[in-house]
């Protein structure tokens, strides 16, 4: 299909889709429901700082995905190395943003690397219906439950309520249970080296070296007013290309014809040879007459922002630490002011928290009573001393999202309306990171060129 196309939804998905298309030399109209582009890859500007809509870096984990970017941003982005850190039962584990799980003793990680090789020399049984049996079969029961208990810090609700695919939500594709020398003997064995963490932090390209050519560091970012100065440029750069952008319509109506489709916008009607929607098949099942509720089988978590200004002095060089104790309300705190410039007055900086939280809570419903113990966490987390200056809350009522077990089966009658309707297309909506999202978008929309 090589004619006009819409895309629905502005975050980092329906950009890329939206440049990758015009540079193809499509007409592309994006239509976006909120006021301007960027989605969850966004901010807002408060008192003279970008500040960041959570922790936001840019992976170099592809050449393909990352030569995307680059053009996206004209190259004006700044390489950022970041100095991490995860807290478990208390403990500070340094180079690791997963829980350290041998920080809970020495019987603890006993017992679970003995189950971990009893995991990975078993024979693959049926596949796993909900992500806690993925995490049993990939590295046994005891594993399994402390992994759970820590994605609860998240998402508020038993992994066995979570999809398969959640596991690419989280940071859980392999484990730490032993130090870095034995996880290198360890990792010799191709099924362990599946589960088994080492950090890089000492070499923070030691993964990607072999993979990662055109670009030399590990994670990179906007070089001018940081996510909210991504956003701007995508919008400036999507128009230079001839993008048509629409915000603020939400979509009442779709008409599908042999050659065209038709997303209704209230009384505005826009008519194009394809649509690409990126808001997830929960709102598309509406415009289909779907009745299965989509939209129920997606977990999406409200978080609680804290933005506190500090002098740079207070920087301790950690950019950011997760915790993954439920006792503390501060899942990750960063410290943005760290990675570029133009995102801070001159020798300001800021430290963000996020409190993933549910709308009945108190820290959602009174988040200033709990500002003094969130800077306590930001102190014993390490990633700031001394004491907050002006303190900025902001509450987002979606941020992280995973697909809820039922996902696929509540989904199935769409997905199978949607093979059979060449005029509509929704890229995978769990992708969960920017390079996952290029790289599902490329073969798509660069592919039909080579057909
Ligand atoms: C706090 C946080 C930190 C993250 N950090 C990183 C990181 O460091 N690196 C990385 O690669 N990835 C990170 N991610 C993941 C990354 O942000 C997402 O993969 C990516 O932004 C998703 O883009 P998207 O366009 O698919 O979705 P979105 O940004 O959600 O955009 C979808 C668009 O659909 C519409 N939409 C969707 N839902 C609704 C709704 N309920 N109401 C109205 N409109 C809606 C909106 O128009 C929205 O703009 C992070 C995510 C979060 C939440």
């Amino acid at each position: 299909m090589r004619g006009d196309c819409i895309v629905f939804g502005g975050g980092m998905t329906g950009i890329v889709a939206a440049f990758l298309l015009a540079q193809e030399g499509r007409k592309v109209t994006v239509v976006e429901p909120r006021g301007g582009l960027g989605g969850v890859n966004t901010g807002r500007v408060w008192e003279g700082f970008c500040l960041d809509f959570g922790c936001h870096l840019f992976g170099n984990e592809s050449d393909v995905s990352t030569s995307v970017l680059l053009d996206l941003m004209d190259g004006e982005v700044v390489p950022v190395d970041v100095v991490f850190a995860s807290i478990l039962g208390g403990k500070r584990t340094e180079g690791f943003e997963l829980p350290a799980l041998d920080s809970l003793g020495e019987e603890v990680s006993a017992r679970i690397l003995k189950e971990v090789i009893a995991a990975a020399s078993s024979a693959a049984g049926p596949p796993p219906k909900n992500l806690k049996e993925l995490l049993i079969d990939r590295y046994g029961p005891t594993a399994a439950s402390i992994l759970d208990s820590c994605l609860q810090k998240v998402f508020p609700v038993p992994a066995s309520e979570l999809a398969p695919e959640a596991i690419h939500a989280t940071t859980f594709r392999r484990i730490k249970i032993v130090s870095n020398e034995m996880a290198d003997l360890l990792k010799q064995l191709t099924a362990l080296d599946e589960r088994i963490a080492r950090g890089s932090s000492d070499d923070p390209m030691r993964f990607y070296r072999n993979q990662v050519r055109l670009y030399p560091h590990r994670s990179f970012y906007p070089k001018s007013r940081g996510m909210l100065g991504f956003a701007e440029r995508a919008t400036r750069k999507l128009e230079a290309l001839g993008v048509h952008i629409v915000t603020g319509s939400e979509p009442t109506g779709l008409g599908l014809g042999h050659e065209h489709v038709t997303l209704e916008l209230g009384a505005e009607k826009l008519t194009a040879e394809e649509l690409i929607w990126t808001a997830g098949l929960g709102r598309l099942e509406p415009l289909f007459g779907g009745t299965s509720g989509i939209i129920h089988a997606s977990q999406s978590v409200p978080m609680v922002l804290y933005y506190f200004d500090i002098d740079k002095r207070q920087e301790t060089g950690t950019s950011y630490v997760n915790s993954f104790d439920r006792e503390d309300l501060v899942f990750r705190a960063s410290v943005p002011g760290l990675y570029g410039p133009e995102t801070c007055p001159p020798e300001r900086s800021y430290v963000c928290c996020e409190v993933p939280t549910s709308l009945d809570s108190d820290v959602w419903n009174d988040p200033s009573r709990f500002t003094p113990r969130i800077w306590d966490e930001v102190l014993r987390f390490g990633v700031a001393t001394g004491e907050p200056g002006r303190t900025f809350i902001q509450k987002a009522k979606t941020s992280y999202k995973a697909p809820r077990a039922d996902f696929g089966e509540r989904s199935a009658w769409l997905s199978h309306r949607l093979s059979r309707e060449p005029r509509v297309w929704a890229p995978p909506e769990w992708a969960f990171s920017t390079t996952r999202t290029i790289l599902e978008l490329i073969p798509r929309i660069r592919g039909e060129r080579a057909a």
